[in-house]
């Protein structure tokens, strides 16, 4: 190369450039340029180096920039002038592995547009069920251990074939690289077994599970984070014997549908929607426009709303080939309440009884994801269970957390580690009273704690005592904070939008221990990061059963009842007091007098549920938050009264318990009710804010908790807001429930020990 009037320029890449195909993008564009130099990962980025006519850089700069593949997230990039090293062609050179420091594990990608088109082509990946490249295929869930090498991935058991071998190799290929490529010929199979039979030959396997698909029956399938079973979502008897299985009677199933133009045919999606659907993390959306009387009963439970998602693995695709339904259920295969499975050895035993097969493959999951939960909520994205297609992506701080360990919740556990300046929460756990979702929370953290070199100096934890993952955070006798719940609630938000002065924090949420020794979920709060001054709430009921009383909103009614009308509760006439068992209801009115068993709550979980078992639309709960989900399904926009309540410090919702009762003996509707009571909570909240303001002048104002995962009440509410020209914050990429709070915790405790 002729050297003459060329420069030299070095480039340090911070960011997710690993895994997404940067490397090969770089040598590319760097070959098109005819630059000279060389690319190489370390743990902590990608290192460039260019030479070749100072016009020629800058279009390499522009280009990096505009160009980059569709997983990569560019962070910062240092770039400096350097002496050139006279390189004659540009190379790729073997990653530099040190211990010290880690980059961005991508997560999972969707089947890209270009392999789609390869899925149905006529080379030799024509129907390959593991077909990937550079810009797509598995991540998370295959990564060992980093650099994102091959032999470190669970692809490292398979050998590359000559050809396979040719493409990696292939700096302009588009395979280049890509470290799960494969083909028929060299890559993982599939085996299919049935009554005893296996099948290995994957054109007659697909045929096999559409065949029993189709005729109604329940299959296994191998897929990315753990298996997921699948059935026809418009067969009403495969769909009970699949609650049966699960034994889940009552939760709403999400629903894979064939393509977006299938989904249109039974719910309404905005355009919006249609992009956070149609991405590349391929979540499945919560929808609510769910056309009347087209989905089977059985998969929304009564629900309006349903939660669908599109094909993202190409044995997806051709699974639809092969049935005749345009939907499909896809759940994550396990009982009810347990983790889902990712061993061979766990799925032939648990699926063994299902009526149809066990689609199995030899390529292993590195760890398990289950399929993510979105919704859109303020015109924007919201996650509500993170996991494949969003774990592992680091919320970047500003404030160093490095060596903290935040322990979560117990109910939606994520557990959050910090390195450096990013918190790096784990994907969706689940309720850590389960035993095997405890040892999967075990599991996990040591399996963060390796992959990231992490070792926790610091431990960060709820202060509820029974919380696992409270206990967890003492058995490790490190130093250890203990985050107050809703103060964690806000204090992640504030991490997510990189907030550190003080705030207005609202959190509406089910239970969680306050600082009182008092069940809390109502809190308007002022605070910061190292601390919280709780300055209102609603008023105090007894939660009669405590625990129990999630599981039954009749007992969160009845103690609404005692509390407004005394012992007066028994002559009121309302359905709802018919249904109930009044022996029970007596037992517990005396519970509650003596003050057995029956904590002081002011959670607006609990008012909610109340309220929907008054209507005696939940009376008993099969799920979390059912009862607050059927309150918001009965809501009508174009109803705007309201209940009243009186408010200062402390809110008090005696007038609008009456009122409702009234309303039910005037045999308002459910929905009219529902609505005026949603309107309700809104206005409380704005009361409760507006005295905050004028107390402290502060304009900010984060909103989070379980309770505003209720679309409807977080638009009312942020309207309102807005309205009154707050600035206000509502998580996105975080969840508002129980799964961000480890964020928060990781949050408070880097600045109580920064003090
Ligand atoms: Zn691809
Ligand atoms: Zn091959
Ligand atoms: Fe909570």
């Amino acid at each position: 190369m002729n050297n003459s009037g060329n420069i030299a320029q070095h480039f340090k890449i911070k960011g997710r450039v690993q895994g997404v195909g940067f490397r090969p993008f770089i040598y590319r564009i760097a070959h098109q340029l005819k630059l000279a130099g060389y690319v190489y990962n370390q743990p902590d980025g990608v290192i460039i180096h260019i030479e070749g006519t100072e016009s020629k850089c800058t279009k390499f700069s522009n280009l990096l920039s505009t160009d980059a593949p569709i997983g990569a997230v560019i962070k910062s990039v240092e770039k400096k002038v350097v002496e050139s090293k006279n390189s004659e062609s540009f190379k790729i050179l073997p990653s530099r592995t040190s211990e010290s420091a880690i980059t961005e594990i991508c997560p999972d990608i969707a089947i890209c547009p270009d392999c789609l088109r390869e899925l149905y082509g006529n080379d030799r990946r024509n129907g390959y069920p593991f077909i990937n490249c550079t810009n797509c295929g598995p991540r998370f869930t295959l990564i060992n251990d980093f650099p994102y090498d091959r032999q470190n991935t669970t692809m490292h058991e398979f050998q590359m074939c000559e050809t396979c071998g040719n493409e990696y190799a292939d700096p302009l290929d588009r395979r280049f690289h890509a470290q799960p490529i494969s083909c028929p010929s060299c890559g993982p199979r599939y085996t299919y077994l049935y009554n005893d039979k296996i099948l290995d030959d994957f054109s007659s396997i697909i045929r096999e599970v559409g065949n029993h698909i189709n005729k109604g029956k329940i299959v296994a399938l191998k897929g990315l984070g753990g298996y997921n079973l699948a059935c026809d979502a418009l067969n009403s008897g495969a769909i009970n014997d699949l609650r049966q299985f699960k034994q889940r009677e009552k939760k709403p199933f999400a629903v894979m549908f064939r393509s977006l133009e299938n989904l249109k045919k039974y719910a309404g999606i905005t355009p919006f929607e249609t992009n956070v659907i149609q991405s590349w993390r391929r979540p499945i959306v919560i929808l609510e426009g769910l056309h009347e009387n087209n989905l089977d009963p059985g998969i929304t439970a009564g629900l309006n709303s349903i939660g669908a998602f599109l094909p993202y693995l190409p044995l997806h695709y051709l699974l639809f080939d092969e049935v005749e339904t345009d939907a499909l259920v896809l759940t994550s295969g396990n009982e009810s309440e347990v983790p889902i499975l990712y061993t061979e050895e766990m799925a032939r035993h648990t699926f063994k009884e299902i009526s149809g097969g066990i689609l199995l493959n030899n390529r292993k999951i590195a760890r398990r994801a289950d399929d993510s939960v979105v919704k859109v909520i303020d015109d924007s994205l919201c996650v509500m269970r993170r996991a494949r297609g969003y774990t592992p992506d680091p919320v970047d701080l500003n404030f160093n957390a490095d060596g903290m360990l935040a322990a979560g919740a117990e109910l939606s556990n994520c557990f959050c580690i910090g390195k450096e300046k990013q918190g790096i929460l784990s994907q969706h756990i689940g309720d850590l009273k389960n035993a095997d979702t405890y040892e999967f929370y075990l599991e996990n953290i040591q399996e963060f704690s390796r992959m990231y070199r992490f070792k926790p100096r610091l431990v960060a934890c709820d202060m509820h005592p029974d919380y696992l993952s409270t206990q967890y955070a003492r058995e490790l006798k490190i130093p250890i904070t203990e985050v107050q719940h809703h103060h964690a609630h806000i204090a992640s938000v504030m991490a997510e939008f990189g907030l550190n002065e003080s705030v207005i924090g609202v959190s509406y949420d089910g239970t969680g221990l306050g600082t009182d020794g008092n069940i809390w979920g109502s809190e308007l709060m002022i605070a910061g990061f190292q601390s919280f001054q709780r300055v209102g709430h609603f008023e105090y009921v007894p939660l009669p059963g405590g625990d129990s009383a999630t599981r039954e909103p009749w007992r969160s009614a009845l103690a609404y009842l005692w509390h407004v009308y005394g012992s007066k509760w028994q002559s009121i006439d309302i359905p709802f007091l018919k249904k109930i068992d009044l022996n029970k209801a007596n037992k517990l009115i005396t519970a509650i007098d003596k003050g057995i068993n029956s904590p002081l709550c002011c959670s607006a979980g609990r008012l909610f549920d109340a309220v929907a078992a008054l209507l005696t639309i939940c009376i008993n709960s099969n799920y979390h938050a059912e009862a607050p989900m059927r309150l918001e399904n009965e809501l009508n926009n174009k109803c705007n009264d309201s209940y009243s309540f009186q408010s200062k410090n402390v809110v008090s919702f005696t007038s609008m318990i009456r009122e409702i009762v009234q309303d039910i003996n005037d045999h308002r509707s459910t929905t009219e009710i529902a609505t005026k009571f949603h309107n309700t909570i809104a206005i409380a909240a704005i009361r409760q804010i507006q005295m905050a303001f004028e107390q402290t002048g502060i304009r900010k104002v984060v909103i989070s908790g379980g309770t505003f995962q209720n679309r409807y009440l977080t638009e009312k509410l942020l309207h309102l807001l807005r309205q009154k020209d707050f600035e206000v914050y509502y998580p996105r990429e975080i969840p508002c429930n129980d799964g961000g709070i480890a964020l928060g915790q990781l949050a408070v405790a880097a600045h109580q020990k920064m003090k």
